[in-house]
């Protein structure tokens, strides 16, 4: 293939901005604050997880503790009436008296269990109310966190495609200047090599694969007409002559 010293040339300006887009387009893909974003909204889901369960545990400890007051009441209800009957001279018998006095002793004592039964239950709720204040603060934490770093994110995304819009508008400039069948090949070679179809010749070594070439490979070159197009004999890219190549 024969090209232009100066189109050859200007494959390695195509190059280092299809190098720079693609660059661009791995930092969009990588963003540092997608995977934290993606860290933290499994945290606000396993949050909100553990939120609902000590909902429900406070409601269950609502209606137990309902349940246990409604006991006390009960209780305390029948020793009261016990009691108005004994004041109230109602009762002659002397077995009678000693049954009500032995039920209202009773009566008492288990009020008295199940008073602390209540607070007892009171106590349980009130851990529980703290700890499901406690997970509401933290997602609101974590909430606010996501919220500063999808602002971040997407400041991010929109700097990143400012850069790959105008590194696309020079691609078209660049791409312009090369001719087609130049082009293509380059194209195929970048897309089979890494990315990288084109790479200078600079002192003696080819920059696509790194490799010094060898004294008859750049006898060969120097002989080579100047817009013979070349290729690395190593990675197979096209080889570009510049005044660095060192011939
Ligand atoms: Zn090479």
């Amino acid at each position: 293939m024969k090209a232009e010293p100066a189109e050859q040339q200007r494959l390695l300006d195509l190059q280092e901005v299809d190098s720079l887009l693609r660059q661009l387009t791995h930092r969009l893909r990588t963003l540092p604050e997608a995977a934290e974003i993606q860290r933290l909204e499994g945290r606000v889901r396993e949050l909100r997880d553990q939120k609902a369960v000590a909902a429900t545990k406070l409601t269950d400890l609502d209606r137990e503790q309902r349940k246990a007051e409604s006991d006390v009441e009960q209780v305390r209800a029948r020793a009261e009436r016990d009691t108005q009957r004994l004041n109230a001279g109602q009762v002659s018998s002397p077995k009678e008296l000693e049954r009500l006095q032995s039920e209202i002793d009773s009566l008492q004592r288990r009020q008295t269990e199940l008073e602390e039964v209540v607070l007892e239950v009171m106590e349980r709720r009130e851990a529980t109310d703290a700890e499901h204040a406690r997970l509401q603060k933290e997602i609101e934490a974590v909430e606010a966190e996501l919220e500063t770093l999808e602002e971040r994110r997407s400041s991010a995304v929109v700097d990143l495609e400012a850069d790959r819009a105008s590194a696309n508008d020079r691609r078209q400039r660049v791409a312009a200047e090369i001719p087609e069948d130049l082009l293509a090949l380059y194209t195929k070679l970048r897309d089979q090599h890494d990315g990288v179809g084109a790479a200078m010749l600079r002192y003696g070594r080819c920059e696509g694969c790194k490799l010094a070439l060898s004294t008859a490979e750049l006898g060969e070159i120097r002989q080579a007409p100047a817009d013979e197009v070349l290729r690395c004999e190593d990675c197979r890219r096209i080889l570009i002559r510049t005044t660095e190549s060192g011939l």
